[in-house]
Protein backbone atom coordinates (compact mmCIF):
# COMPACT_ATOMS: atom_id res chain seq x y z
CA UNK A 1 0.00 0.00 0.00
CA UNK A 2 2.30 2.72 0.92
CA UNK A 3 4.53 1.65 -2.52
CA UNK A 4 1.94 3.66 -4.09
CA UNK A 5 2.28 6.67 -2.00
CA UNK A 6 2.43 9.81 -4.70
CA UNK A 7 0.83 7.94 -7.03
CA UNK A 8 0.50 10.62 -10.19
CA UNK A 9 -3.16 10.12 -10.82
CA UNK A 10 -3.76 10.67 -7.45
CA UNK A 11 -1.61 13.85 -7.59
CA UNK A 12 -2.96 14.97 -10.32
CA UNK A 13 -6.92 14.77 -8.68
CA UNK A 14 -5.79 16.91 -5.94
CA UNK A 15 -4.17 19.64 -7.56
CA UNK A 16 -7.60 20.11 -9.35
CA UNK A 17 -8.88 20.41 -6.00
CA UNK A 18 -6.31 23.01 -4.36
CA UNK A 19 -4.07 25.14 -6.92
CA UNK A 20 -2.69 27.92 -4.15
CA UNK A 21 -0.57 26.68 -0.77
CA UNK A 22 -2.86 26.83 2.32
CA UNK A 23 0.01 28.47 4.66
CA UNK A 24 0.87 26.77 8.25
CA UNK A 25 -0.51 29.16 11.02
CA UNK A 26 -1.11 32.05 8.86
CA UNK A 27 -2.86 34.67 11.18
CA UNK A 28 -6.19 36.16 10.45
CA UNK A 29 -5.61 40.15 10.65
CA UNK A 30 -8.69 42.41 10.52
CA UNK A 31 -9.16 46.15 9.02
CA UNK A 32 -9.51 47.30 13.50
CA UNK A 33 -5.19 45.79 13.54
CA UNK A 34 -4.13 47.76 10.51
CA UNK A 35 -5.96 51.08 11.00
CA UNK A 36 -4.60 50.52 14.31
CA UNK A 37 -1.01 50.66 12.84
CA UNK A 38 -1.35 53.03 10.76
CA UNK A 39 -2.37 55.13 13.62
CA UNK A 40 0.68 54.39 15.89
CA UNK A 41 3.12 55.90 13.01
CA UNK A 42 1.04 58.52 12.76
CA UNK A 43 1.12 59.57 16.08
CA UNK A 44 4.45 60.59 16.53
CA UNK A 45 4.96 57.44 19.76
CA UNK A 46 5.95 54.18 18.07
CA UNK A 47 8.20 53.47 20.74
CA UNK A 48 6.53 51.47 24.30
CA UNK A 49 3.72 53.58 24.74
CA UNK A 50 0.13 54.22 25.77
CA UNK A 51 -1.19 51.67 23.37
CA UNK A 52 1.32 48.67 25.69
CA UNK A 53 -0.37 50.16 28.33
CA UNK A 54 -3.63 49.29 27.21
CA UNK A 55 -2.70 45.89 25.56
CA UNK A 56 -1.12 44.98 29.35
CA UNK A 57 -4.71 46.07 30.96
CA UNK A 58 -6.32 44.30 28.34
CA UNK A 59 -4.78 41.06 29.10
CA UNK A 60 -4.94 41.51 32.64
CA UNK A 61 -9.08 41.43 32.04
CA UNK A 62 -8.62 38.37 29.62
CA UNK A 63 -6.83 36.25 32.24
CA UNK A 64 -7.45 37.91 35.58
CA UNK A 65 -4.66 38.26 36.78
CA UNK A 66 -3.42 41.46 38.76
CA UNK A 67 -0.17 41.91 36.74
CA UNK A 68 0.66 41.84 32.55
CA UNK A 69 3.99 42.89 31.55
CA UNK A 70 4.31 43.47 27.76
CA UNK A 71 8.03 41.76 26.23
CA UNK A 72 9.28 41.43 23.00
CA UNK A 73 8.40 37.28 23.22
CA UNK A 74 7.72 34.48 25.06
CA UNK A 75 11.16 33.60 25.26
CA UNK A 76 11.90 36.76 26.98
CA UNK A 77 8.97 36.10 28.86
CA UNK A 78 10.31 32.63 30.30
CA UNK A 79 14.22 34.27 30.62
CA UNK A 80 12.86 36.93 32.76
CA UNK A 81 10.48 35.03 34.91
CA UNK A 82 13.15 32.83 36.23
CA UNK A 83 15.40 35.50 36.63
CA UNK A 84 12.63 37.43 39.54
CA UNK A 85 12.57 34.16 40.62
CA UNK A 86 16.53 34.32 40.94
CA UNK A 87 16.97 31.26 39.16
CA UNK A 88 20.59 31.11 38.20
CA UNK A 89 23.56 28.29 38.11
CA UNK A 90 23.59 25.62 39.73
CA UNK A 91 19.67 25.48 39.72
CA UNK A 92 17.77 23.06 38.12
CA UNK A 93 14.15 23.51 35.78
CA UNK A 94 12.05 20.77 35.96
CA UNK A 95 9.78 20.94 31.82
CA UNK A 96 8.93 18.54 29.00
CA UNK A 97 11.47 17.59 26.45
CA UNK A 98 7.58 17.60 23.91
CA UNK A 99 8.00 21.99 23.57
CA UNK A 100 9.69 24.31 21.34
CA UNK A 101 13.64 24.76 21.77
CA UNK A 102 12.70 28.33 23.34
CA UNK A 103 11.27 26.57 26.89
CA UNK A 104 14.35 25.02 27.42
CA UNK A 105 16.64 27.48 26.13
CA UNK A 106 15.09 30.27 28.24
CA UNK A 107 16.20 27.92 31.39
CA UNK A 108 19.90 27.64 29.84
CA UNK A 109 19.80 31.30 29.40
CA UNK A 110 19.30 31.96 33.33
CA UNK A 111 22.33 30.06 33.20
CA UNK A 112 20.48 26.87 35.14
CA UNK A 113 19.78 23.24 33.96
CA UNK A 114 16.65 21.75 32.28
CA UNK A 115 15.67 18.59 34.09
CA UNK A 116 13.02 16.66 31.54
CA UNK A 117 10.41 14.61 32.57
CA UNK A 118 9.17 12.18 30.05
CA UNK A 119 5.10 13.10 28.50
CA UNK A 120 2.12 11.31 28.91
CA UNK A 121 1.40 9.61 25.79
CA UNK A 122 -2.26 11.02 24.98
CA UNK A 123 -2.43 14.64 26.80
CA UNK A 124 1.48 14.37 25.41
CA UNK A 125 1.92 16.75 28.52
CA UNK A 126 4.34 16.85 31.24
CA UNK A 127 3.50 13.64 33.70
CA UNK A 128 3.08 14.93 37.26
CA UNK A 129 3.52 11.34 37.78
CA UNK A 130 7.18 11.39 36.97
CA UNK A 131 8.05 14.87 38.64
CA UNK A 132 8.84 14.29 42.19
CA UNK A 133 11.48 11.39 41.10
CA UNK A 134 13.05 14.69 39.17
CA UNK A 135 13.26 16.77 42.29
CA UNK A 136 16.61 17.35 43.80
CA UNK A 137 17.79 19.68 46.06
CA UNK A 138 19.02 22.10 43.36
CA UNK A 139 15.21 22.08 41.90
CA UNK A 140 13.98 25.34 42.01
CA UNK A 141 10.93 25.67 39.22
CA UNK A 142 9.09 23.02 37.69
CA UNK A 143 7.80 25.20 34.18
CA UNK A 144 4.77 23.09 32.67
CA UNK A 145 3.83 23.61 28.97
CA UNK A 146 0.10 23.64 27.72
CA UNK A 147 1.12 22.40 24.41
CA UNK A 148 -1.61 22.48 21.68
CA UNK A 149 -3.65 24.23 23.91
CA UNK A 150 -3.94 20.98 26.48
CA UNK A 151 -3.83 22.55 29.57
CA UNK A 152 -1.63 20.47 32.05
CA UNK A 153 -2.50 18.39 35.50
CA UNK A 154 -2.06 21.88 37.29
CA UNK A 155 -3.42 21.05 40.71
CA UNK A 156 -0.99 17.86 40.84
CA UNK A 157 1.89 20.17 39.63
CA UNK A 158 1.05 22.97 41.95
CA UNK A 159 0.41 20.53 44.73
CA UNK A 160 3.63 18.94 44.21
CA UNK A 161 5.64 22.49 43.59
CA UNK A 162 3.96 23.29 47.01
CA UNK A 163 5.22 20.36 49.13
CA UNK A 164 8.92 20.76 47.59
CA UNK A 165 8.95 24.72 48.25
CA UNK A 166 9.02 25.45 44.37
CA UNK A 167 7.85 27.90 42.22
CA UNK A 168 5.94 27.62 39.15
CA UNK A 169 6.20 28.89 35.78
CA UNK A 170 3.67 28.06 33.07
CA UNK A 171 4.64 28.35 29.12
CA UNK A 172 1.22 29.31 27.93
CA UNK A 173 2.81 30.05 24.75
CA UNK A 174 -0.29 27.91 23.11
CA UNK A 175 -2.84 28.82 25.66
CA UNK A 176 -3.92 31.77 26.10
CA UNK A 177 -7.82 30.83 26.07
CA UNK A 178 -7.59 27.87 28.50
CA UNK A 179 -9.48 27.98 31.46
CA UNK A 180 -9.25 25.31 34.12
CA UNK A 181 -12.38 25.16 36.05
CA UNK A 182 -12.85 28.35 37.23
CA UNK A 183 -9.63 29.54 36.74
CA UNK A 184 -8.24 30.96 34.14
CA UNK A 185 -4.78 31.01 32.23
CA UNK A 186 -2.86 33.60 33.37
CA UNK A 187 -3.85 33.49 37.09
CA UNK A 188 -3.58 30.09 37.93
CA UNK A 189 0.38 29.90 39.28
CA UNK A 190 3.68 32.41 40.05
CA UNK A 191 4.21 33.59 36.84
CA UNK A 192 2.74 33.01 33.15
CA UNK A 193 4.11 33.58 29.85
CA UNK A 194 2.68 33.99 26.42
CA UNK A 195 3.53 34.30 22.92
CA UNK A 196 2.07 36.49 20.44
CA UNK A 197 4.74 35.37 17.60
CA UNK A 198 3.07 35.01 14.19
CA UNK A 199 1.52 31.61 14.19
CA UNK A 200 -0.36 31.80 17.54
CA UNK A 201 -3.53 32.15 18.79
CA UNK A 202 -3.17 36.13 19.28
CA UNK A 203 -0.15 37.69 17.17
CA UNK A 204 1.40 40.85 17.41
CA UNK A 205 4.05 39.84 15.08
CA UNK A 206 6.59 38.92 17.34
CA UNK A 207 5.55 39.54 21.11
CA UNK A 208 4.92 38.29 24.40
CA UNK A 209 3.63 38.78 27.79
CA UNK A 210 4.20 37.85 31.79
CA UNK A 211 1.42 37.25 34.00
CA UNK A 212 1.64 37.65 37.94
CA UNK A 213 -0.23 38.15 40.89
CA UNK A 214 2.79 39.61 42.56
CA UNK A 215 3.23 42.95 42.58
CA UNK A 216 6.99 42.93 42.94
CA UNK A 217 7.49 40.15 40.39
CA UNK A 218 5.71 42.73 37.88
CA UNK A 219 7.92 45.70 38.91
CA UNK A 220 11.23 43.98 38.41
CA UNK A 221 10.07 42.12 35.04
CA UNK A 222 9.44 45.35 33.46
CA UNK A 223 12.68 47.14 35.12
CA UNK A 224 14.89 44.10 33.27
CA UNK A 225 12.89 44.11 30.34
CA UNK A 226 13.90 47.87 29.47
CA UNK A 227 17.36 47.96 30.64
CA UNK A 228 17.01 47.54 33.75
CA UNK A 229 15.63 51.41 34.28
CA UNK A 230 13.45 52.03 37.30
CA UNK A 231 11.65 54.42 34.39
CA UNK A 232 9.46 53.61 31.58
CA UNK A 233 10.61 55.63 28.46
CA UNK A 234 7.50 56.78 27.77
CA UNK A 235 7.03 58.40 30.91
CA UNK A 236 10.33 60.03 30.74
CA UNK A 237 9.62 61.47 27.48
CA UNK A 238 6.07 62.17 28.55
CA UNK A 239 4.95 66.00 28.75
CA UNK A 240 5.73 66.01 32.93
CA UNK A 241 9.08 67.67 31.97
CA UNK A 242 12.24 65.65 31.95
CA UNK A 243 12.93 62.86 34.11
CA UNK A 244 16.18 61.23 34.95
CA UNK A 245 16.30 57.89 34.86
CA UNK A 246 18.61 55.42 37.05
CA UNK A 247 19.75 51.76 36.26
CA UNK A 248 19.34 49.68 39.35
CA UNK A 249 20.75 46.13 37.39
CA UNK A 250 22.05 45.87 34.23
CA UNK A 251 18.50 44.53 32.36
CA UNK A 252 17.51 43.21 28.87
CA UNK A 253 16.32 45.09 25.67
CA UNK A 254 13.41 42.93 25.92
CA UNK A 255 10.20 45.89 25.68
CA UNK A 256 7.04 45.69 22.97
CA UNK A 257 6.56 48.47 20.85
CA UNK A 258 3.22 50.42 20.65
CA UNK A 259 3.12 48.98 16.85
CA UNK A 260 3.22 45.30 17.80
CA UNK A 261 0.69 46.56 20.91
CA UNK A 262 -1.29 48.31 18.12
CA UNK A 263 -2.29 44.34 16.34
CA UNK A 264 -2.60 43.00 20.34
CA UNK A 265 -5.62 45.36 21.33
CA UNK A 266 -7.35 44.19 18.42
CA UNK A 267 -6.36 40.82 18.28
CA UNK A 268 -7.50 40.67 21.93
CA UNK A 269 -10.97 42.02 20.97
CA UNK A 270 -11.04 39.28 18.30
CA UNK A 271 -9.64 36.06 20.15
CA UNK A 272 -13.15 34.28 21.37
CA UNK A 273 -14.52 34.68 17.85
CA UNK A 274 -11.15 33.27 17.10
CA UNK A 275 -11.46 30.18 19.27
CA UNK A 276 -14.90 29.32 18.43
CA UNK A 277 -14.25 29.57 14.96
CA UNK A 278 -10.82 27.57 15.30
CA UNK A 279 -12.73 25.16 17.42
CA UNK A 280 -15.50 24.44 14.40
CA UNK A 281 -12.69 23.47 12.27
CA UNK A 282 -11.25 21.33 15.14
CA UNK A 283 -14.57 19.25 15.36
CA UNK A 284 -14.74 18.53 11.98
CA UNK A 285 -11.64 17.33 11.61
CA UNK A 286 -12.03 15.46 14.51
CA UNK A 287 -15.31 13.60 13.02
CA UNK A 288 -13.56 13.41 9.64
CA UNK A 289 -10.60 11.41 10.50
CA UNK A 290 -12.38 9.09 13.43
CA UNK A 291 -12.37 6.23 10.84
CA UNK A 292 -8.86 6.30 9.77
CA UNK A 293 -5.95 4.29 11.33
CA UNK A 294 -4.52 7.58 13.35
CA UNK A 295 -4.17 8.43 16.75
CA UNK A 296 -6.58 11.91 17.21
CA UNK A 297 -6.17 14.33 19.90
CA UNK A 298 -7.50 12.60 23.78
CA UNK A 299 -11.37 14.53 24.41
CA UNK A 300 -11.63 17.22 26.53
CA UNK A 301 -11.55 16.76 30.34
CA UNK A 302 -14.67 18.26 31.69
CA UNK A 303 -14.59 21.58 33.33
CA UNK A 304 -11.22 22.51 31.07
CA UNK A 305 -10.96 24.38 28.08
CA UNK A 306 -8.38 23.50 25.33
CA UNK A 307 -7.22 26.58 23.65
CA UNK A 308 -7.30 24.57 20.42
CA UNK A 309 -3.83 25.39 18.87
CA UNK A 310 -2.98 23.03 16.97
CA UNK A 311 -4.64 19.90 15.95
CA UNK A 312 -2.41 16.70 15.51
CA UNK A 313 -2.48 13.23 14.44
CA UNK A 314 -0.07 10.93 14.74
CA UNK A 315 0.82 8.11 12.55
CA UNK A 316 2.54 4.64 14.08
CA UNK A 317 4.09 3.41 10.60
CA UNK A 318 3.96 -0.35 12.57
CA UNK A 319 -0.48 0.71 12.57
CA UNK A 320 -0.66 1.44 9.53
CA UNK A 321 1.75 0.79 7.37
CA UNK A 322 2.73 4.29 6.28
CA UNK A 323 5.02 6.66 7.82
CA UNK A 324 4.75 10.43 9.01
CA UNK A 325 7.15 11.46 7.10
CA UNK A 326 5.25 10.11 4.41
CA UNK A 327 1.92 12.02 5.29
CA UNK A 328 4.31 15.84 5.61
CA UNK A 329 5.82 15.08 2.05
CA UNK A 330 1.88 13.77 0.59
CA UNK A 331 0.20 17.24 1.97
CA UNK A 332 3.24 19.65 1.18
CA UNK A 333 2.95 18.42 -2.71
CA UNK A 334 -0.70 18.64 -2.66
CA UNK A 335 -0.34 22.31 -1.36
CA UNK A 336 -1.42 21.83 2.24
CA UNK A 337 1.25 23.34 4.33
CA UNK A 338 1.52 21.11 7.60
CA UNK A 339 4.03 21.48 10.62
CA UNK A 340 5.86 19.14 13.27
CA UNK A 341 5.72 19.84 16.71
CA UNK A 342 8.13 19.01 18.16
CA UNK A 343 11.13 16.92 17.52
CA UNK A 344 11.92 16.69 21.22
CA UNK A 345 14.10 18.84 23.17
CA UNK A 346 16.46 16.61 24.46
CA UNK A 347 17.67 15.67 21.25
CA UNK A 348 18.38 18.28 19.52
CA UNK A 349 22.49 18.26 19.05
CA UNK A 350 23.30 20.81 21.83
CA UNK A 351 21.11 19.42 24.09
CA UNK A 352 22.48 15.97 23.54
CA UNK A 353 26.24 16.71 23.45
CA UNK A 354 25.98 19.34 26.75
CA UNK A 355 23.67 17.02 29.02
CA UNK A 356 24.49 13.79 27.45
CA UNK A 357 20.90 12.84 26.22
CA UNK A 358 20.29 10.46 23.49
CA UNK A 359 17.57 8.52 21.80
CA UNK A 360 15.67 6.16 24.54
CA UNK A 361 15.95 8.70 27.76
CA UNK A 362 12.32 9.86 27.08
CA UNK A 363 10.15 7.24 25.12
CA UNK A 364 7.06 8.94 24.74
CA UNK A 365 7.90 12.28 23.85
CA UNK A 366 10.54 10.44 21.41
CA UNK A 367 7.02 8.46 19.77
CA UNK A 368 5.33 11.28 19.63
CA UNK A 369 8.39 13.52 18.24
CA UNK A 370 8.39 10.62 15.29
CA UNK A 371 4.48 10.26 14.37
CA UNK A 372 3.00 13.80 15.10
CA UNK A 373 1.76 16.01 12.21
CA UNK A 374 -0.35 19.20 12.99
CA UNK A 375 -2.70 20.38 10.40
CA UNK A 376 -3.65 24.10 9.49
CA UNK A 377 -5.88 25.19 12.21
CA UNK A 378 -6.10 29.26 12.00
CA UNK A 379 -9.31 31.24 12.61
CA UNK A 380 -8.39 32.22 8.85
CA UNK A 381 -9.44 28.89 7.17
CA UNK A 382 -12.02 29.02 4.85
CA UNK A 383 -15.09 26.00 4.64
CA UNK A 384 -13.12 25.14 1.41
CA UNK A 385 -9.93 24.75 2.63
CA UNK A 386 -10.87 22.96 5.58
CA UNK A 387 -12.49 20.45 3.36
CA UNK A 388 -9.19 20.48 1.08
CA UNK A 389 -7.32 19.44 4.21
CA UNK A 390 -9.90 16.69 5.12
CA UNK A 391 -9.84 14.93 1.00
CA UNK A 392 -6.30 15.03 1.05
CA UNK A 393 -5.74 13.31 4.54
CA UNK A 394 -8.24 10.83 3.96
CA UNK A 395 -7.17 10.22 0.30
CA UNK A 396 -3.20 9.75 1.48
CA UNK A 397 -4.72 6.78 3.63
CA UNK A 398 -6.26 5.61 0.63
CA UNK A 399 -3.88 5.35 -2.13
C1 LIG B 1 6.36 29.83 20.28
C2 LIG B 1 6.75 29.18 21.57
C3 LIG B 1 7.66 29.77 22.44
C4 LIG B 1 8.46 30.97 22.08
O1 LIG B 1 7.68 32.04 21.76
P1 LIG B 1 8.37 33.34 21.08
O2 LIG B 1 7.35 34.39 21.30
O3 LIG B 1 8.58 33.00 19.64
O4 LIG B 1 9.63 33.60 21.80
C5 LIG B 1 7.87 29.18 23.66
N1 LIG B 1 7.25 28.03 23.99
C6 LIG B 1 6.39 27.42 23.17
C7 LIG B 1 5.72 26.16 23.61
C8 LIG B 1 6.13 27.96 21.91
O5 LIG B 1 5.32 27.34 21.07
Amino acid sequence: MASKVGNPSMKSRLRQVRDTFLVFGSPLIGDAEIEEVVAVLRSGWIGTGPRVARFEEGMKEYTGSQHAVAVSSCTAALHLSLLVLDVGPGDEVITTPMTFVATANAIIHAGAKPVFVDVDRETMLLDPEKIEAAITPRTKVILPVHLAGRICAMDKILSIARKHNLFVIEDAAHCIEGRYREQRVGSISDLTCFSFYVTKNLTTGEGGMVTTDNPKWAQKLRALALHGMDLHAYHRFGDRGYQHYHVVEPGYKYNMTDIQAALGIHQLKRIEASWERRNAVWNEYQQAFSGLPVYRPAADEPGIRHARHLYTILLDHEDCGKSRDQLLKYLTENKIGVGVHYTPVHLHPYYRITFGYQEGCYPKAEWIGKNTVSLPLSARLTDQDVEDVIVAVQQFFTV
